[in-house]
């Protein structure tokens, strides 16, 4: 599977620079660019996927680990009492901009439902 070069693998290579929160051998997070609330942080895993409706047919990958390293970050970002928000957007419908999965964490506010 050719998959294209985004902003994620550059910005996890080291290539493009990131405001980082935290990186482990699974995953690496950092601050969005244009955060949409007080705290609105991204996800990657390293195993690349570009996005969440390859999961089905990526068993090897462990998106369960990915949820878990999410949980735990927005525990680091002080997010557990007040509560807060995990996004995945999925293709065009979904708004997906960037084709490599990635988790936003969003917080620091009371966020809306429905989503817009
Ligand atoms: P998507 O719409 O794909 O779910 O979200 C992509 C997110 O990546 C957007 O919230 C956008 O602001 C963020 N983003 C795009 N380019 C960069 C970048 O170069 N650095 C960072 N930190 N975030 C970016």
């Amino acid at each position: 599977m050719i998959m294209e070069v985004t902003i994620f693998d550059k910005i996890l290579s080291g290539e493009i620079p990131s405001n980082k929160v935290y990186e482990d051998e699974d995953v690496l997070a950092f601050h969005d660019v244009n955060p949409q609330a007080p705290i609105h942080v991204l996800v990657i895993p390293k195993k690349k996927v570009a996005t969440f409706t390859e999961l089905k047919d990526r068993p090897t990958i462990d998106s369960g680990v990915l949820f878990q390293k999410t949980a735990l970050i927005a525990d680091k970002l002080g997010l557990d009492d007040e509560g807060y928000r995990i996004v995945v957007n999925c293709g065009e419908n979904g708004n997906q901009e960037v084709a490599y999965l990635h988790a936003h964490i969003l917080g620091g506010r009371k966020l809306t439902w429905p989503p817009g």
